[in-house]
């Protein structure tokens, strides 16, 4: 069947920007909202976008008119009857999506594609009772859709696979990256993220680090495009809150994907981020920087320094060593020496803590050599697994229980979280390079720490080490 006319159901900011890619490729495209007002904002916004582009030498006059044209403004839900696909993107309400899909099964041919733009309501759900639920499915793109490659295409239990080809090819035409997944709580993006944002907001709540301390970590440390508390001001705290209330609510509560307290008094505030101009930072003002360690002058050129075949370095008889998921203090304990632990390293920056026991003096020594090495340094609280290797072990754990439980396919996991949420690396080519024992045993020290099943290792990440350990031996 070819997919001539699209109908966009939802004039919001998702619905304008799928019209937008729809009209752009050629498509005749039907605008619809419950609100007039809606379409013509939205059509609007697509036209200064448009001009925008001609304006700086991306678009052509003529196509800019072209598309213009393709984009007819619909106030009643039935002439949504010629269309081939349609594309639901209203608000987010599971009542508001049954009723619409009530009526498109009514008012559309049986061969008409029914498509949810949903971020989190069951796919499976929104086909139920209606007839032909083959061919509803999900069609879930990011934001700005227009700017974001990345397209889940989600199937409920009653999809075929002929319309999830389809729908693939459709988005491939539209110059789209689509990934499969099974309809379930947050697909594959908006679960797989959770821990970053999650594990930010319980360094804030332990203060483990000021916000823009944990925000470099992450963004300079590990190679995110924002760090993970800046990013939910950018979402919006209230947008963010209630995805992650609503995928721990769809996992039974699980512990995991607990909600934090810290970012529920900011919503209940009203400290939206950067559109209210105060959210974890305030935006009206220039943000604080991180509070970078100043450069150790005064050390001894005489501190002696040997790296042992164990990956430990020893400062003049202090242990430098990359966390595990054990606190400085329980290794300095251990070893009966003072210990520094440092987080994961790839480029300049190391996020450091250090044993309360230590003399100050080895603590500088400490630094001393790390700066020597060419590394900016950022001191956290004695934190266990610190902030990038707790943070990325938790990231791979959710990718490897979404893996496991056929959510995706491995290759579809790391596309997703590449190109939907911009991270420098797929999560499970990510765990591969960390290596998967080395993750286990950091979880598996969080775990114990905390005595809390939310740093559980998943089944397939020791699945995953055995392998790798009988590998090795
Ligand atoms: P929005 O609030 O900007 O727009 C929703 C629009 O739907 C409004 O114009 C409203 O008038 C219209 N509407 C409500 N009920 C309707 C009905 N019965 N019939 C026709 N129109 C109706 O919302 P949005 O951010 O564009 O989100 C739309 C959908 O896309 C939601 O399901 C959301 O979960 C999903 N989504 C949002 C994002 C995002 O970043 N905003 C990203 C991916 C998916």
């Amino acid at each position: 069947m070819t997919i001539h006319t699209v109908a966009v159901i939802g004039s919001g900011i998702m619905g304008a920007g799928i019209a937008e890619v729809a009209a752009s490729h050629g498509h005749p495209v039907l605008v619809y909202d419950i609100n007039a007002d809606a379409i013509s904002r939205a059509i609007d916004g697509i036209r200064t976008r448009l001009e925008s582009r001609v304006t700086r030498g991306k678009l052509s006059a003529e196509a800019c008119e072209q598309t213009l044209q393709r984009l007819v403004p619909v106030t009643d839900i039935q002439a949504l009857a010629r269309a081939d696909l349609v594309i639901e993107a209203a608000s987010e309400q599971m009542a508001v999506k049954k009723a619409l899909f009530a009526q498109l099964a009514e008012i559309c041919p049986a061969k008409t594609l029914l498509t949810s733009n949903t971020s989190s309501i069951s796919i499976t759900a929104i086909a139920a009772d209606l007839s032909h639920p083959e061919r509803v499915a999900g069609l879930h793109f990011f934001n700005p859709a227009p700017v974001m490659k990345l397209v889940e295409v989600v199937n409920g239990l009653a999809t075929s696979e002929e319309v999830v080809e389809q729908l693939s090819a459709l988005a491939v035409k539209w110059g789209k990256q689509p990934v499969r997944c099974q309809s379930t709580p947050g697909f594959i993006v908006n679960r797989v993220a959770r821990p970053y944002y999650a594990e930010a907001w319980r360094a804030l709540e332990e203060q483990v680090a000021a916000p823009e301390t944990i925000d470099a970590a992450l963004r300079e440390g590990a190679g995110f495009p924002m760090g993970p508390l800046e990013l939910t001001d950018m979402i919006g705290q209230d947008v963010n809150f209630a995805v992650t209330c609503s995928v721990f609510n769809a996992f039974w509560q699980e512990r995991r994907f607990l909600p934090s307290l810290v970012q529920q008094e900011l919503v209940l505030a009203g400290r939206f981020g950067k559109k209210s101009g105060q959210g974890v930072y305030n935006w009206r003002s220039d943000r604080p920087a991180a509070s970078w360690l100043e450069t150790v002058s005064d050390a001894d050129s005489a501190i002696s320094v040997q790296r042992r075949s164990d990956g430990v370095t020893e400062i003049d008889g202090l242990l430098l060593i990359e966390t595990q998921g054990e606190t400085a203090q329980a290794l300095a304990n251990r070893y009966g020496q003072p210990v520094v632990v440092c987080d994961r390293q790839e480029g300049d920056v190391a996020v450091i803590a250090v044993a309360a026991s230590n003399p100050a003096s080895a603590n500088r020594k400490a630094v001393w050599h790390l700066q020597q090495q060419g590394k900016r340094v950022l001191q956290v609280a004695d934190y266990p697994g610190l902030l990038i290797w707790r943070t990325v072990a938790m990231i791979v754990n959710e990718a490897l229980d979404a893996l496991q439980k056929g959510v995706a396919s491995e290759q579809d996991i790391d596309t997703a979280m590449r190109l939907g949420v911009n991270y420098p690396r797929g999560p499970l080519a990510w765990g591969e390079q960390l290596g998967w024992q080395r993750l286990l045993r950091l979880l598996e020290n969080l775990q114990r720490h905390y005595g809390e099943e939310r740093y559980r290792p998943s089944s397939l990440l020791r699945q995953r080490a055995l392998l790798e350990s009988s590998y090795e031996s």
